[in-house]
């Protein structure tokens, strides 16, 4: 069977809602349509707004009528350089969750939304067509594009309603690099992406996903273990209390549960690290972050220092052990000193930060920790990391693992292509 569908590239347009067409074009003002859309029901209204960023402008942008539950105006990639916006994310339509801000000029008034996003690339198939090509809504498929420009375009989302016309929606820089004209189809096949895949992100292997608050609920801990599961995070972070919970929820996952000991301070008898690391563990912790003793590093007893992770190995009984070495209240010297007696005592990872304390990870400090353990240990980059760039940032000077209570964010950005 050939499956074979319409490529259509949708110019930079955007959807209102009632409230916003009233500010734009007045009270109680309505669409008038231009001309229909091959999807039943839409049109391209008459009417236009100007879209202004934080450096350029498009004038005159198409409104996609009817009015919708939420404004979203949609651009090309180059689009966003021209309107100055940086690492604008890939969507779905109506997943606006980390959209740019914009302001939408109209003749009655202005107003700024976070509504802008680069429309990820989409088919649009009937239930009947769905049946017969073997897709479900929400699959992925791969579209081959013949002619001078000949490309195959993955990881297009498959939408599936009753009421749609067959067609595949891009966005312009798509058409361009495809050479996709007035007459273009596609040959549509099963993707090669698993269909999980659709939140595979490299990066979330290198995630600790971390919530330490001390008034974290019992159902914030369930959510973060199930985020865990889809995203493919390396482990769930968590205060000990929360270790049970957490084994439970990710029972038979790859994920671990990692929790922390001698937490955040690192002033805690060895025999308190040592008797936490045990009940984590015992509790179905498989990784530890315990904070190592700074006053004794400061103070240059080294022995105490070592003795102190020595005891928390040893409790781990063979399970991962990250020493946290709270970077920003170390000199370069002790930071590399932190680390040589990490070794030493037989931990398995270097970590920079507690979150806790009066600085987060920083790339020299993940470069220098990097240099002191050499290949044979982890490092992790914690503290402060919010975004993919800085996550990014972390893993090139040296990081192997990153901890943040963003990861769902830091993955979704990674996601997006920017
Ligand atoms: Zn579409």
């Amino acid at each position: 069977m050939v499956r074979k569908v319409k490529i259509n590239s949708s110019a930079r347009h955007l959807h209102l809602t009632r409230e916003h067409m009233d500010i734009l074009f007045g009270k109680g003002s309505e669409l008038t349509k231009k001309a229909d859309l091959i999807q039943p029901g839409e049109f391209a209204s008459e009417q236009t707004v100007e879209v202004v960023g934080p450096k350029g402008k498009f004038p005159k942008v198409r409104i996609i009528g009817p009015l919708r539950r939420y404004t979203q105006i949609e651009v090309s990639k180059s689009d966003t350089f021209v309107l100055g916006l940086k690492d604008v994310p890939l969507r779905d339509s109506g997943d606006l969750e980390g959209a740019a801000s914009v302001t939408l000029v109209g003749p009655c008034g202005s107003v700024t939304v976070n509504g802008l996003i680069i429309a990820q690339r989409h088919i649009h198939l009937t239930e009947e067509i769905a049946d017969l090509w073997g897709f479900k809504n929400g699959d992925w498929a791969k579209v081959a594009i013949e002619g001078a420009r000949k490309l195959v375009f993955d990881r297009c989302y498959v939408r599936v309603r009753k009421t749609f016309a067959l067609e595949m929606h891009i966005d312009a820089d798509e058409a361009n690099s495809a050479g996709v004209g007035a007459d273009t189809y596609g040959i549509v096949e099963k993707s090669d992406c698993a269909e999980s895949d659709k939140n595979f992100a490299p990066i979330a292997s290198y995630i600790d996903h971390t919530l330490l608050k001390p008034d974290a609920s019992k159902e914030q801990i369930i959510k973060l273990c199930a985020e865990a599961r889809e995203y493919g995070f390396a482990s769930v972070c968590v205060n000990p209390f929360n270790v049970k919970t957490a084994y439970k929820e990710l029972l038979g996952s790859p994920v671990k549960v990692c929790s922390v000991v001698g937490f955040p301070l690192g002033a805690s008898s060895s025999f308190t690290k040592a008797a936490e690391t045990r009940d984590a563990v015992a509790d179905g912790a498989s990784e530890i972050d315990m904070v190592i003793n700074i006053g004794a590093l400061k103070a240059k007893d080294y022995d105490v220092v070592k003795k102190d992770i020595e005891a928390v190995v040893l409790a781990a009984g063979g399970h991962l052990v990250k020493v946290i070495i709270e970077t920003c209240l170390l000199t370069d010297d002790e930071k590399v000193k932190a680390c040589e007696l990490s070794k030493e005592a037989g931990a398995d990872y270097v970590k920079t930060s507690t979150g806790f304390s009066s600085g987060g990870a920083e790339a020299a400090d993940v470069a220098l920790m990097r240099k002191a353990v050499g290949d044979s240990m982890g490092v992790k980059a914690s503290g402060g990391i919010r975004d993919y760039r800085k996550a990014k940032e972390m893993i090139e000077a040296g990081a192997s693992r990153i901890g943040a209570s963003a990861g769902v964010a830091i993955v979704r950005e990674s996601l997006s292509g920017v």
